[in-house]
């Protein structure tokens, strides 16, 4: 196994079985349900934006360990970020893993969230790294609800 999928398979399993800011977030300005059906994964997001600023970032909910892990990570990575680099971030981590932007190549704001390039290894599970990424845009954008499909 290669060094990046052994840190991979490591990053995934911790943040599984430990997920970070794993709790509803009682006083959110946003918030947003997302839903895989392709997997059944299904997270709450909740944010606390004042202004410009994410002061803080939580979920809830049920899912696999590539999805629970994803949004684990998302969360602790993008507490006191403003908006404008967040989306910056998802768009690049999107692209990350559909496979149209290298981290390894390219300059970025990935960080430690390129321990995900790993799971372009497994083309079927794209959608559950990226659905706690999807509502949290969703909880941006104003959307009570969003799917991955
Ligand atoms: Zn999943």
């Amino acid at each position: 196994m290669s060094y990046q999928s052994d840190l991979y398979q490591k990053v995934i399993l911790d943040h599984s079985q430990s997920p970070r800011n794993f709790y509803p977030l009682e006083d959110s300005s946003h918030k947003c349900i997302g839903h895989n059906p392709l997997c059944g994964d299904q997270f709450v997001v909740y944010m606390k934006v004042n202004g410009e600023l994410i002061e803080d970032v939580s979920f809830a909910g049920s899912g696999c360990a590539i999805s629970k892990s994803s949004a684990s990570l998302m969360t602790s990575f993008i507490k006191r970020k403003t908006v404008e680099e967040v989306r910056q971030i998802f768009d690049e981590f999107h692209k990350m893993i559909l496979g149209e932007f290298d981290p390894n190549y390219r300059e970025n704001n990935l960080g430690k969230l390129k321990v995900f390039l790993g799971v372009r290894e497994f083309p079927s599970r794209t959608k559950c790294a990226t659905l706690a990424w999807h509502t949290m845009i969703g909880a941006l954008d104003g959307n009570k609800e969003t799917s991955t499909e």
